[in-house]
């Protein structure tokens, strides 16, 4: 025997936004063993799997009592006694106790609490750090390379800014921690030429500056400045990536984007030419979530970047399918919780790997100080993660962790995934 689940808690935590989110304890033989919380997003792609919310006036509406109690009943009802080694089984009996195709009698968040909380306490109980002990075939495990968001606009700022992510992305260094540096020294740069140019305001949901800027394209003329004047090259060091999110400004098949309503094809142009002028390394949710005419004729340009699928693809092995046969994009965001369990997200990621998709691992923008992403990055040699500024406690939760796990000496993956 040993290693059997002999307790699931769950309680209420606040996320980085100031809103309600889940937070569970896994017990093994009578012990605590680990502790794990959910992310939520802002930019929610409409097919993802349901975080289930209280509504009503408390918490503005977004109480989570509701997925709390439920951990705290039926799913602790249902997986103690299981080995906490068994994380494929587990995960299918939440999959069959919800018995829905988006986790809406659950709730996602209560199945991905557990879930995590299982595959965290199953690294403890066999002594392993969890990127060792990450279940499935994977690659060496890889120091990834990190998408920081220093600029940010869309749905995460309260600016005019469409484009919701300006990333800088450090790929042309020798270990991931030299990398890190000159991402955190580019942001510091970014702040002193907003400041020089009094566009120096607030600050976004995922730590980065959320300046109001007249047009998208200043965004990428700022990162440069910032990365030229810490003393970095643009050619071979740091790139740029950006998330678009653009099913946040599409209405009746067209785009709202500079202040002009466009078609598909127009807004492709406008990337095409802006993957000429600046060192852009991928672009993600280029359009809309169920656009995918646009996604197509856009992935078949055959830019050298990577075209990411966030909402296109809510990290569902279903939409996958259907952008690999369609070549729609060449890589994938993933983020547990738009799926719900540990063993989803990996089963898409191996998915995608046997199509040769990148996938690049994510926070969301409200998050908390769970750290899992980090090391499931490493554990999985997927060579990307997205994890915000580096700055606030919660994103730097995720880059603090990738430094604690870089000292294994592992690898930097840079642009050879
Ligand atoms: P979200 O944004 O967490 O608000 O969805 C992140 C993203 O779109 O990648
Ligand atoms: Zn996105």
């Amino acid at each position: 025997m040993g290693s059997r689940i002999t307790d699931l808690h769950a309680r209420m935590i606040l996320d980085s936004r100031g809103r309600p989110t889940v937070e569970v304890d896994c017990f093994v033989e009578g012990a605590f063993s680990a502790r794990a919380s959910v992310p939520s997003g802002a930019s929610t792609g409409s097919h993802e799997a349901m975080e289930i919310r209280d509504g009503g006036p408390m918490w503005m509406g977004s109480g989570v009592e509701k997925s709390v109690e439920n951990v705290n009943t039926i799913l602790k009802g249902e997986l103690v006694g299981m080995s906490v080694h068994d994380q494929a089984l587990i995960d299918e009996r939440l999959l069959s106790i919800d018995g829905t195709s988006n986790k809406s009698r659950l709730g996602a968040n209560s199945t991905l609490g557990c879930s995590l909380a299982i595959l965290k306490a199953s690294a403890n109980e066999k002594g392993l750090p969890l990127w060792k002990s990450i279940p499935g075939d994977w690659a060496n495990a890889t120091m990834p390379v990190p998408l920081m968001n220093i600029l940010n606009g869309g749905a995460h700022a309260a600016t005019d800014v469409d484009v919701q992510e300006f990333m800088v992305v450090p790929y042309g260094f020798p270990d991931f921690k030299t990398a890190l540096r000159a991402g955190a020294e580019t942001y510091h740069w970014l702040k002193i030429a907003l400041k020089e140019r009094g566009l120096l305001s607030g600050i976004g949901d995922e730590g980065g500056f959320a300046p109001a800027l007249e047009k998208n394209v200043h965004g990428l003329e700022l990162l440069v400045e910032a990365i030229e004047k810490a003393g970095y090259s643009i050619s071979n060091q740091i790139g740029i990536a950006l998330d678009v999110a653009a099913t946040e400004f599409f209405r009746s098949d067209k785009y709202l984007f500079d202040g002009r309503e466009i078609a598909g094809e127009e807004l492709s142009s406008i990337y095409s030419s802006w993957i000429e002028k600046f060192p852009i390394v991928s672009i993600e949710d280029p359009f809309s979530e169920d656009d995918w005419d646009s996604w197509i004729s856009f992935t078949d340009k055959g830019h050298d970047v990577l075209v990411i699928g966030d909402d296109l693809y809510v990290t569902n092995k279903v939409r996958l399918n259907r952008g690999i046969s369609d070549r729609a994009s060449n890589s994938i965001l993933i983020k547990p919780n738009q799926i719900g369990t540990v063993t989803e997200t990996l089963e898409v990621m191996q998915v995608a790997k046997e199509a040769g998709f990148d996938c690049i691992i994510s926070h969301r923008s409200g998050e908390t100080s769970d750290s899992s992403i980090s090391d499931l990055a490493t554990g999985t040699g997927c060579g990307w993660i997205k994890t915000g500024a580096p700055a606030r406690s919660d994103r730097t939760s995720k880059y603090n962790q990738l430094l604690r796990i870089n000292e294994h000496g592992l690898r930097y993956s840079g642009l050879d995934h």
